[in-house]
Formats: C-alpha cells, sequence, structure tokens
C-alpha cells in the first residue's frame, strides 16, 4: 500500500502563497483555478485566555460588536453567513456563504465589509448597551440549557480539566456580573490592544485568479490596519492529573440497568507520535477486527456499542474508551479491557491490523489531500504550529502512517497506555 504525495506537493508549489505584510499580517492563500467560488476568514490570535479576571467575556462582547453587520442586509444579498466565533486563544470572523463559499465577486465586497467592521467597529453607546444585553441573554441561555446529566459533566471535567484556566465555567462569555463591569473605555483598550496586524492571520480559499488576483487586491485593502504589537502566545503546561489508577462512580439520573463507563488515559498534546497513537487507538477499539470489539462484544457478548477515540481541551488531551454494561458485569468488563492493552503492550496481536486500519483509511485520505482547503491548512500549520490552528497536518500524518511497524505500536502502547488512568462509571 503506498501514496504518492509528490504531485501534491508541487501544487503546494504553484497554488499554495504565503505573505507576511508590512503590518504584521501574515496571508495564507490557497488557489483553486477556475473554481468560481472563494471563502476565507480573518482570525485574530488572541482569544478569552488574554483577559484579565475582572474583564471576563471583554473578547467575546468586542467579537460581538465587531460583528453587528449580522444587520447588514447588503452582506445577505451577496450569500454571507456570519459565524464568528470566540475561543480562548483565538476570534474569528468567516467570511462565507452557508455552504462556505462564497461567489467571487461577493466575496471582495463582503471581505471590505467585514474587515471595516472588526477593525474600526463603532463604540457607539446604543450599540455597545444593546449588545450588552445580547452578550448577557447568551450567558443565561447557556446557564438554563436542561440536562439531567450536568453535575455529573461538570464533575467529570471538573476532574479531567481542572487545572486548565481555558476550561472553566464562563471563561469565554464571563459572567453576568463582569460583562456588566465592563465600560466603553474598557473595550477600546482592549481593541487598540489586540485588534491589530501582528495578530492576524487572513486565509483565502478558492479561485484568485491566473496570477492570484484576487489575492493582490486583498493585500491592497489589508494595507490601513495598524501593526500594533504581537501579543505573546499563552500555553499551559498541563498537570499530570493521575499519578496511579484513580475510579469515580456517579449515579445515573435516569435509571437502567446498564452502566456507562469511560477510561481516560492522558496523552501529551502535540505528541511527535499522535499518527501511531492513531493507529494504536483504533487497532484497540474501532472497528469490529479491534481487540476490545473481538474480547468485550464477540467473545464476553457484554456490549454492543463501543467508541474509542482522542478527545481534549487545548492543553490536555485523552484517549478516551467508552462502552455501556450491565452493573454486574462492571469489573469484569473493565478488566476485559485491561487485559486488551496488556496485549498491545506484549505484542500478543496480529499485525494484520495495522494493514486493516490503512486499508480503511487510504481512501479516506485521498479525498481528504484532494479536498479544497488541503494546501492552506497545510501552509497555515507549516507557519504558525498546530496550537494556534488545532489541527494536525494531514500531509505529515500520511507520510508517517506507512512506516508504522509492529513495533512502534508496542512502543507507543507502553509509552501512553500506563496504569495512571483514569475509570469513571455512571451507574
Ligand atoms: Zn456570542
Amino acid at each position: 500500500m503506498l501514496f504518492d504525495l509528490s504531485g501534491l506537493y508541487k501544487k503546494i508549489k504553484c497554488n499554495g502563497s504565503v505573505n507576511k505584510l508590512p503590518n504584521g499580517i501574515t496571508l495564507i492563500a490557497e488557489n483553486v483555478p477556475d473554481y468560481e467560488l472563494v471563502n476565507g476568514y480573518i482570525d485574530l490570535n488572541v482569544g478569552s485566555a488574554y483577559e484579565t479576571p475582572e474583564k471576563k467575556g471583554i473578547m467575546h462582547f468586542l467579537e460581538h460588536l465587531c460583528a453587528t453587520h449580522d444587520m447588514n442586509k447588503e452582506l445577505g444579498l451577496m450569500g454571507v453567513k456570519i459565524d464568528a466565533i470566540t475561543s480562548p486563544l483565538n476570534i474569528s470572523f468567516p467570511i462565507k456563504g452557508s455552504d462556505n463559499f462564497l461567489l467571487k465577486d461577493n466575496f471582495v465586497k463582503a471581505f471590505k465589509i467585514i474587515k471595516n467592521d472588526l477593525f474600526k467597529p463603532s463604540f457607539n453607546h446604543e450599540v455597545i448597551e444593546s449588545e450588552r444585553l445580547t452578550v448577557k441573554k447568551e450567558i443565561i441561555e447557556r446557564n438554563n440549557k436542561f440536562n439531567p446529566y450536568r453535575d455529573i459533566i461538570d464533575s467529570i471535567n471538573n476532574y479531567l480539566y481542572g487545572n486548565n484556566p481555558f476550561f472553566k465555567d464562563n471563561a469565554i462569555t464571563g459572567s453576568k456580573e463582569s460583562v456588566d463591569s465592563i465600560t466603553i473605555d474598557n473595550l477600546i483598550d482592549f481593541h487598540n490592544k489586540f485588534f491589530v496586524g501582528s495578530n492576524t492571520i487572513v486565509g483565502l480559499i478558492g479561485d484568485l485568479g491566473p496570477n492570484f488576483e484576487l489575492r493582490d487586491e486583498i493585500i491592497k485593502e489589508l494595507s490601513d490596519i495598524l501593526k500594533g504589537s504581537l501579543s505573546e502566545l499563552i500555553s499551559y503546561v498541563p498537570e499530570r492529573l493521575f499519578n496511579k489508577n484513580k475510579f469515580l462512580s456517579f449515579n445515573n439520573p435516569q435509571k437502567s440497568s446498564d452502566c456507562n463507563i469511560k477510561i481516560y488515559y492522558q496523552i501529551p498534546i502535540n505528541p511527535v507520535d499522535i499518527s501511531k497513537i492513531n493507529i494504536l487507538m483504533n487497532i484497540l477499539g474501532n472497528g469490529f477486527n479491534s481487540l476490545l470489539f473481538k474480547e468485550l462484544r464477540e467473545k464476553e457478548r457484554l456490549i454492543y456499542g463501543l467508541s474509542t477515540k482522542l478527545e481534549g481541551h487545548y492543553i490536555t488531551n485523552y484517549l478516551k474508551i467508552e462502552y455501556n454494561v450491565d452493573k454486574s458485569k462492571k469489573d469484569f468488563s473493565i478488566a476485559c479491557v485491561n487485559n486488551c492493552i496488556n496485549k498491545l503492550k506484549s505484542g500478543d496481536f496480529d499485525k494484520d491490523l495495522i494493514d486493516i486500519f490503512k486499508a480503511r483509511e487510504l481512501p479516506g485520505l485521498i479525498v481528504d489531500v484532494k479536498k479544497v482547503g488541503t494546501i492552506h491548512d497545510y501552509l497555515k500549520i507549516e507557519n504558525m504550529g498546530n496550537i494556534n490552528t488545532k489541527k494536525y497536518d494531514i500531509i505529515n500524518q500520511i507520510e508517517s502512517f506507512w512506516d508504522t511497524t509492529k513495533e512502534d505500536i508496542i512502543r507507543v502502547a507502553n509509552e501512553y497506555l500506563n496504569d495512571n488512568k483514569l475509570v469513571i462509571s455512571i451507574e
């Protein structure tokens, strides 16, 4: 099984470009000739993590103020769907339609409007007060959402991400009180400091013309943005939460004969072995050939469904195994999981499982690298690192897929699936 990437590298050279503008803006473009459509975004590499505790929610508030153009009928007529979003490390203003792309001419017009609203919003008293009400409504609505498992989920998250400042309650929106305390001057100060060229990334994906003419037009359009100073990337080192096996159990608010089991193994963020961990995870618990399916479903008839995946929140990552099992078989099922993990560590598994996984993934990977946007993503990760993009470089992943051996799987199983794990049951 082989996958030739040389054509793709040639395409990256011809159709991809990265420009560092004099005012600090990084512009990453992917040209898709004859596509007739374009989409893009203006992103700021700062977010709620840059706030002071007293001004929690100010970045999200600013996002609202800079996106009041959702009332703009002109943008509606261009097919623009407003979808700005604030996260701890990023504020994103996509310039797109409902299925991502806009007609080429509409894109340029929409870009100009959104850019002006973002970098030169009107700090008008009336607009600020009405947006303040909207933001507070958003906070109330989130807190009121009905979820019988809320307390359980909160405790689990607290346990998993307890030391992660990006995960705290209302980390992004702030509280009603903190939003009330934000003044016009605060908003202007934060805007002046953070909404600057040095923190800005602009992406363009689509039909930019034979010689990237559309990109050059956008570069001109961006020339009036002030450079400002680059805000340093915030990164936290996660506390090692699990020192030995930990077991937590909760009462299920919806009584059932089954209990839900979640087993977490901590994985460092951006590990060099991510592709190999991915294969390991699939051999362990994805698809009917996987060890957990063979053991828990086929042999013991304990479960129906099973999910094994990587999940996390910015600075803490987990490999999670989740299934439902009869309460009386809970301990036995966990022993079966341990058994499967020991098989991986000792090499007691069929090496064909690696090829089964590769064969299953190959078509999807081919689709992915041929997708519009892959070149852009590749260039973005290459230039910004994947902390900012929160994505893994698919091309790199493909390259390291093919040479994965049984010895690699045994090594990563021993390195990452150690005894420091968290087992949660909801009974
Ligand atoms: Zn909002």
